[in-house]
Parts: structure tokens; sequence; C-alpha cells
């Protein structure tokens, strides 16, 4: 689903301690697209993550997906975007540590009236083999795994990934972000991530750059583009 955001502002504190965070932000992400979302620490990314994703409310600005306004929605409406059209993934996989691999994924599918297969998307994870251990069984890339699984099962419409592979190294990073692309080209959801890893070059989109609270770059098909800047 394609998802708008129109000059979305959102202050932290009051009077002298007050910090405008996000100053104003308008992009479109296209339907079934990846999005990178880059900038420094601090520079509202997981904030503008949390404004999408309805946990948090924005001072003001919209976001429309389809033909919803987010910020519109009553409560029990708001419950259902979140259940049914958004899927979370962190840098802390927040998995549930006494339930296997298979359960945790299954917690996620818990009220979707659209699950997929689980047998199925656990091999398209490459978890068959470990669906009945527990957490702490599994390597950080696999409890990555399972989270994004838990994400995924419900089939949502826009996947949002908060920094997932700040927890791992470089070449379990790479497969995770190989997965979320394999992820997207097999379900065609739409993803919106938030990273530092520079694997993520050849799999976006589109790219914006945050910065002091504006958007200061939104590319599409930055893949097409080679000298990309990721450093900061
Ligand atoms: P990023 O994810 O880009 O590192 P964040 O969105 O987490 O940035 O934070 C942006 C700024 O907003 C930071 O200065 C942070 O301290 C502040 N901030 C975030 N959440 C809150 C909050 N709930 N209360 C007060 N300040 C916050
Ligand atoms: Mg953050």
């Amino acid at each position: 689903m394609t998802l708008i955001l129109e000059d979305i502002k959102k202050s932290f504190g009051d009077g002298e301690n007050k910090t405008e965070v996000l100053k104003g932000i308008s992009c479109e992400i296209k339907d079934g697209n990846i999005c990178v979302l880059l900038g420094p620490s601090g520079s509202g990314k997981s904030t503008l993550l949390n404004i999408i994703g309805g946990i948090e409310n924005s001072d003001s600005g919209k976001i429309k997906i389809g033909d919803e306004v987010v910020g519109e929605m009553k409560e029990k409406k708001l419950t259902q975007y979140r259940r049914k059209h958004l899927g979370y993934v962190f840098q802390s996989y927040n998995l549930i540590p006494n339930l296997t691999v298979k359960e945790n994924i299954e917690v996620g599918a818990y009220l979707s009236d659209k699950p997929l297969n689980i047998d199925e998307l656990l091999k398209t994870l490459g978890l068959w083999e470990h669906k009945d251990k527990i957490p702490n069984q599994l390597s950080g890339g696999q409890q990555q795994r399972t989270a994004i699984g838990r994400a995924i099962v419900k089939n949502p419409d826009i996947l949002l990934c908060d920094e997932p592979t700040g927890a791992l190294d470089y070449n379990t990073s790479k497969e995770i972000l190989k997965l979320i692309e394999d992820v997207n080209k097999k379900f065609g959801n739409t993803v919106i991530l938030v990273t530092h890893n520079d694997a993520i070059k050849n799999m976006a989109d589109q790219v914006i750059k945050l910065k002091d609270g504006q958007i200061r770059h939104n590319d599409m098909n930055e893949k097409k583009i080679p000298a990309m800047e990721l450093d900061w």
C-alpha cells in the first residue's frame, strides 16, 4: 500500500527544553518499494517510524495509507490498522523466551485475517530445522529471522524495520538484509528500513536521508546511482 506523509511535525519537551525533532516531513513511499531511511543518531528516524506505526502521535501533519488517514482513525480502527497493515522489526528481537521459534511466529499470526502458511514461511526464513528451539538456543541472526517471521506472518502491507541489524555482525547483517529483500519480493510488502549498513546499497528502491529534522535527500532507484554516500 502506498504511504503518503504530509508535513509531519513532532517536538518533545516544553519551553526551553523543547526540541523539534521532525520539522515538516513530506514524502511518498510507493506500494511494494523498499525505502531505506538514513540519518545520524538522534535525527528522528525511530520517531518517524513510530508515528507511521501509530505508536506515537505527530503534533501536526497527515499520514495517509491507501484512502485512510492514520491520525483520524478511532481507537478501534487504529488497533486494526496496527494489526492488519503493519509489521515491526526492532534491533532487539523481543522474542518470547519460553516459546519456540514456530510458536513465536504463530503469535504474530494471531488475530490476522490473512496469515501466511507458517511452515512455508519457516522454510523461506531458513528456520525449518530450528523451528522447535527456544530463542536462547539460537544465534542472533536466527533470532532476528524469527522476529522477521513474527512481523511478516500476518502479511502486513507495510513492514517497519528499525535498525534490524544493529546487534549483528557484518555478514549476518548482510544475510538479514537479503532476507528482508527476499520477503519484499516474495510477498510484496512495502518496507521502510532504518539501517547504517552499506549492504543496503543494492536493495533500496528509495533512499531518504533525514538531518536536522528535515529530509535532505529523497532519491528513487538509488541502486542505479553508484556513488551513494552512506556515512555521516
Ligand atoms: P534516531 O532513531 O534517529 O536515533 P529518535 O527518533 O530516537 O532518533 O530520537 C530523536 C530525538 O528525539 C532525540 O533527540 C531523542 O532524544 C528525542 N526523543 C525521542 N523520543 C523521545 C521521547 N519519548 N521523549 C523525549 N525525547 C524523545
Ligand atoms: Mg532510532
